[in-house]
């Protein structure tokens, strides 16, 4: 039951991260100060002990993540994790080629064949054309003319993703009053001066209103922008709302397919290991497959060393050897003395249980050393 809460309430702080764009920890350390905690190492010390968060703890963290505009029904079927306000990428066409237009956590993202254009959420960061290198010459966004129309659809896009999500906010949070007043859409609040604790901008309500209260200088969610600033002493700058003339200039990069295999010594070791694995039969073999050093030498020779007390000298690795032809790769194995990972290791070379293996272990630890835990 405590197992189940606690997921639940793991899988509400990853939610409140992405909705949010802040770093996972932080997230988590945020919906914890929400039920009360000074942080999130402070809720699980709590949750080791005897404490678990109640129905109103869940639902009040439910809530908290709610207002950031996640989804917060964590049974949902698929696990599905998208939000409420990101809408479904759309296809299109322009001057004859296809694309698809999309969000993705306030980017707004446009893909065609073989290129991708990305205009980030912050208003003044540059947009980014990638184009796979196998098209570098040939691609359409090389024009001009296409790029910048397709620089329209996309802010027009982005424009749409804000105000759709703006649609059930009270009026006074997309339109300041006369006074420049305007309400926190998510908080709650009024002030005519409002202030981003992202970038410490001091920002007007008719500006934050009109930006659907993400911040004109530094792009960060709602839920950064407070009626008091995060220093006293330091109130900040008044942002100026950028027009496009103040975007960074478009940066575009050619860029590798994104379907690249480099046979480069992480992979081909990976695979390695992987069949080291498949040959193992014991749990001393699979210990040392889990632990061998491979190298790659030169692109053309795998160098494959094994624990001498874990791996039988003369045990063939015919899965390895396998892999290592289709890539294409010479194989030479060695024989070293490593740290052992554990005392006793005549224990684990007629096992194969690793349970039973793990049961045996402690035992003698428990009759001949100890265990710490
Ligand atoms: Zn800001």
């Amino acid at each position: 039951m405590t197992d189940h809460q606690m997921k639940k309430l793991r899988t509400l702080g990853k939610r409140y991260a992405r909705a949010t764009a802040m770093a996972h920890t932080e997230a988590l350390n945020a919906l914890a100060m929400e039920l009360g905690f000074v942080h999130w190492k402070a809720l699980t010390d709590a949750a080791k002990e005897d404490w678990y968060p109640s129905d109103e703890d869940l639902a009040r963290a439910e809530e908290f993540v709610r207002q950031a505009g996640a989804k917060t029904d964590v049974n949902a079927p698929h696990g599905d994790t998208s939000y409420i306000d990101e809408p479904a990428p759309e296809e299109g066409e322009l001057s004859g080629h296809q694309y698809r237009i999309g969000a993705y956590l306030g980017d707004v993202v446009v893909s065609g064949k073989g290129w991708d254009l990305r205009i980030p959420e912050a208003p003044f960061k540059a947009p980014i054309v990638e184009i796979d290198e196998r098209y570098a010459e040939t691609s359409p966004i090389k024009d001009p003319n296409f790029l910048a129309q397709l620089l329209d659809i996309a802010k027009e896009r982005s424009t749409r993703i804000r105000a759709q999500m703006a649609v059930d906010w009270p009026r006074r949070s997309t339109k300041a009053d006369l006074d420049g007043v305007a309400r926190h859409p998510l908080r709650g609040g009024e002030a005519s001066t409002w202030y981003c604790h992202s970038c410490d901008g001091q920002i007007t309500g008719p500006q934050v209103a009109m930006n659907y209260w993400h911040c004109p200088n530094c792009g960060t969610h709602p839920l950064n922008i407070h009626a008091e600033p995060f220093d006293d002493q330091f109130p900040g700058e008044p942002v100026l709302t950028p027009d496009t003339a103040l975007r960074e200039s478009l940066e575009v990069r050619i860029v590798e397919p994104k379907l690249t295999l480099h046979l480069n010594e992480a992979a081909v070791s990976t695979l390695i290991r992987c069949a080291l694995l498949e040959d193992a039969s014991s749990v001393n073999e699979r210990l040392a497959a889990m632990r061998a050093e491979i190298s790659l030498i030169d692109g053309e020779e795998v160098w494959i060393t094994f624990d001498e007390t874990l791996w039988p000298k003369d045990k063939e690795p015919t899965a390895a050897l396998a892999v290592a032809t289709k890539l294409g790769l010479e194989v030479e194995q060695d024989l070293s003395l490593f740290a052992e990972p554990f005392a006793w290791p005549d224990i684990g070379c007629m096992m194969s249980d690793t349970a039973e293996f793990t049961e045996t272990l402690m035992k003698a630890y428990e009759e001949h050393g100890v265990i710490k835990r």
